[in-house]
């Protein structure tokens, strides 16, 4: 049974600064309702639009990674429709069938999929620069049973990228893996935060051999991706066994209840009236600005990234978990330029240091959370120097620098090993019996002698093993100077 799957992916710029219109701010989060407002994004009579440059060159970034083919100028629309939370009752837009340009045509997405370790192509058809409509917001129970409904223009005017690719894809988890690797990409070129709420939306179009197209409308999360894309394949193919047809029809992501469910009547394209804003004119892309675009982009390519760790002999999958968190690829990069030994380097960032920080529920994203390079160089020196084991590290030091990721190092560390080898040997000159037992071939004599050490040590915090491999060590020195 062959699926094809495209997306539209819708995702605000958030890192914009301002709206695209307006100098009121691309990120709303936290702000109270109405006040991220002015007589633009508010469609005022009278307010005139004035584009955020910024906007535009954060787009042609995402243009330049994904290889598309760039204009020499960008035209803007409008598409009409009524809605309260559109108080212009037009949507700016780049509709091409109407005269718009789009910020790009043509290019594709090279993504790694991570659960087969392959490399994937999907096209990508254009991206579009658009605005956000503001939100609706209703009482518990929803459009069906709120008594009214509340508006809020805070996000009214913010950019957005809409990403529509070509119906390359043959999975639902490939599907969520390209948009987490296209999310992952605008992350790294500053364009968005993923994380944030409300950030990024995806209509899918789905069919499957025999059957018309089907688009699935607001599904918000990359989970839900899989999620509806799989309900919809299941509930297709339904149809498609019992002998019946699938209808091109457009259906909407009820994620609460996991279900797709019918959307009312779309309209058609001609009723959204659609045509070039008389208010914008046309913007043109320097070569200057290209070559500028092409520039960041080459220093922030994730796939150039992740090779360059795999160069340093790091294994696939502890390569991928470093370069997926941006702030621990930044520590990363900085340790092994101090000289760290990089596989150890990526053990400690890539698996322990943040699996410590998932365990205590440690928001992974935070730059403040991470290490300094000094820290995790100091770490990774203490295993390489044999000073301490690499478990030692792991179950001593990094819950404590997880704690306090500014903490000296030195101050954290566990009974010196120099001093553990002043004691191991005066147990030895002091233990005699236990020593010739052991040298005669008695090995659990060791144990024992190990307890003395631990006796002596204290509640000082040693990791047995290291006892052990330094009595064992002087012991055998013992036998063959004998
Ligand atoms: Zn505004």
């Amino acid at each position: 049974m062959k699926v094809m799957i495209g997306l539209e992916i819708h995702v605000q710029m958030s890192e914009a600064g301002s709206k695209l219109f307006c100098d009121c701010k691309a990120n709303y989060r936290g702000m109270k309702p109405n006040t991220n407002v002015c007589p633009v994004c508010l469609g005022l009579p009278g307010a005139l639009p004035v584009v955020n440059k910024r906007s535009i060159e954060l787009a042609l970034l995402a243009a330049v990674a994904f290889k598309c083919n760039i204009p020499r100028y960008i035209v803007f629309t409008r598409k009409h429709y009524f809605y309260p939370d559109l108080p212009k009752n037009y949507q700016i837009s780049m509709y091409e069938k109407a005269g718009g340009i789009p910020i790009c045509r043509g290019g594709y997405v090279k993504y790694l999929d991570v659960n087969s370790w392959e490399w994937r192509e999907c096209r990508i058809r254009r991206i579009n620069i658009e605005e956000d409509p503001g939100r609706t917001v209703y009482e518990e129970g929803g459009i069906v049973r709120s008594p009214y409904a509340l508006v809020d223009y805070n996000r009214s005017g913010v950019p957005l990228l809409e990403v529509i690719t070509e119906p390359d894809i043959n999975s639902p988890r490939e599907a969520r893996t390209l948009v987490e690797y296209i999310l992952l990409t605008l992350e790294y070129l500053g364009i968005t935060n993923p994380r944030l709420e409300g950030v990024f939306r995806v209509d899918a179009n789905i069919s499957i051999e025999g059957g018309e197209r089907v688009e699935v409308k607001n599904i918000g999360s990359t989970m839900d991706i899989e999620k509806a894309l799989n309900y919809e394949i299941m509930r297709q193919a339904m149809i498609i066994n019992s002998g019946s047809k699938v209808e091109r029809e457009t259906r909407h992501w009820d994620a609460e209840k996991g279900v797709t469910r019918p959307l009312r009547h779309k309209e058609y394209e001609e009723e959204y009236l659609y045509f070039p804003d008389p208010d914008l004119p046309p913007i043109l892309i320097s070569e200057d600005m290209v070559t500028k675009a092409k520039e960041i982009v080459l220093g922030f390519d994730i796939t150039i990234l992740y090779e360059n760790i795999l160069k340093l002999g790091v294994p696939r999958d502890i390569a991928w978990s470093i370069v997926t968190i941006k702030p621990s690829l930044d520590v990363y990069i900085k340790t092994v330029k101090l000289g760290a030994d990089p596989l150890v380097a990526a053990k400690i960032l890539g698996i322990d240091y943040k699996g410590e920080l998932k365990e205590r529920n440690m928001d992974l994203y935070e730059y403040n959370n991470w290490p300094p390079p000094e820290t995790v160089y100091e770490l990774v020196r203490l295993v390489v120097d044999k000073i301490y084991t690499y478990d030692t590290v792991k179950g001593l030091l990094i819950p404590k620098i997880a704690e306090n990721p500014k903490v000296d190092v030195r101050s954290i560390l566990p009974e010196k090993a120099e001093n553990i080898e002043d004691i191991i040997d005066s147990v030895i000159r002091e233990e005699e019996k236990a020593v010739k037992d052991y040298l005669s071939g008695k090995k659990q004599a060791l144990n024992y002698l190990i307890g003395m050490v631990i006796r002596r040590v204290g509640k000082r915090a040693v990791d047995p093993r290291v006892i052990r491999e330094a009595l064992e060590n002087k012991l055998s020195k013992l036998k063959s100077s004998m």
